[in-house]
């Protein structure tokens, strides 16, 4: 049920209390959030940073929820969601910061979702973002994650960064201060009340449009081959190991967990590091074939096997 909140004063969006978030995840499942805050305008965040802050009460901020796994028991906090807001579109709120003819930079805003990105830069024309071509969520989930796949990752076009925390108000720190890596970023740099508020760009106009499609394409069908997309899912559960020629897929695959099943969670048979949500899956089952998985890995191959997957709420 939408009820304003005596908590949230000022606070210009929708406030839901005990929503479900299962409908909002990838995975389809996970429970209720104490709070659910939807923000109209970007400064409504900051009342709710600051609310989180003064009363100590646990903060989420939520982009699109295609990298979580939010659990049974819910979350006994805050959740802020970050995701795309109704009605608005991105050519009205993208900013051209300077242009020349070699290349563009761009200022985006957040919420709005790395598809929305990459088909305004091909209308555009503007290379740089095949890479991304795919991979769902927010533009605030991609910094979160430093998403990206074999061809790219978004710190290799991010110039700059701006956040806006309770503890530090607003600031901008350019991508080599963010420390971009492999699926991360610096450590202790975005501490989960550190909300991602817009994107910086750098996109090259050099490239001829038919080879910026035709990589887009080939990217697409490369994704539709090999990833179950028809389940729900999180994408890869395990980021691949640094200290093996194995990527987390081939290794669950080696220690034969292919198809494995705990619950109505199970292991794709087309692409190991996908588990997937079959209709009747817990967040506890996904979490128990998570530790399975590790464990089996581990046993066989002595490799530790990180989650990509982000963990919301008590397992
Ligand atoms: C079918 C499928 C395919 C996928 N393929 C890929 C892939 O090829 N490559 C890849 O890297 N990932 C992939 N993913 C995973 C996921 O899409 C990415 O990690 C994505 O960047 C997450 O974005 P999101 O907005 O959904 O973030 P969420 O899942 O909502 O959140 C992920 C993390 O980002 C943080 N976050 C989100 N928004 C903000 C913000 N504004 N400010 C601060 N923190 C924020 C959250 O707190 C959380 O810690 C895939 C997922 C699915 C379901």
């Amino acid at each position: 049920m939408k009820t304003k909140d005596s908590l949230f004063k000022k606070f210009r969006g929708q406030v839901f209390k005990n929503k479900d978030l299962s409908k909002i995840a990838a995975y389809k499942i996970g429970g209720k959030a104490k709070f659910l805050l939807v923000p109209k305008k970007d400064e409504d965040v900051e009342e709710v940073l600051k609310v989180s802050q003064e009363k100590s009460i646990p903060l989420f901020i939520l982009g699109s929820g295609t990298n979580l796994l939010i659990s049974d028991k819910g979350f006994e906090g805050i959740v802020l969601w970050m995701g795309p807001r109704a009605g608005e579109k991105i050519n009205q709120s993208i900013k051209v910061l300077k242009e020349d003819d070699q290349s563009v930079l761009i200022k985006v805003p957040a919420h709005f979702s790395k598809a929305q990105l990459l088909d305004f830069s091909l209308r555009k024309k503007w290379s740089g973002l095949e890479f991304s071509a795919g991979i769902p969520g927010s533009l605030g989930g991609a910094v979160y994650m430093n998403a990206g796949t074999k061809w790219g990752s978004y710190g290799e076009v991010i110039e700059c960064v701006d956040f806006v925390s309770a503890a530090k108000g607003h600031f901008s720190l350019t991508s080599k201060d963010i420390g971009f890596r492999y699926r991360g970023h610096g450590e202790g740099l975005l501490d989960g009340a550190t909300l991602v508020s817009s994107v910086t760009l750098k996109l090259s106009k050099t490239k001829p449009l038919e080879k910026i499609l035709s990589t887009v394409d080939e990217i697409y069908s490369y994704r539709g081959l090999r990833q179950p997309l028809e389940l729900p899912n999180c994408g890869s559960v395990f980021k691949n190991p640094v200290n093996s020629e194995k990527g987390a897929g081939r290794l669950i695959e080696a220690a034969q967990l292919k198809g494995s099943k705990v619950g109505g969670a199970e292991v794709s048979l087309k692409h190991a590091n996908f588990i997937l949500n079959t209709g009747s899956a817990k967040a506890q089952h996904v979490h128990s074939l998570i530790r399975k998985i590790q464990n089996k890995v581990y046993a066989q191959f002595s490799i530790n096997l990180e989650p990509e997957v982000i963990f919301l709420g008590k397992f």
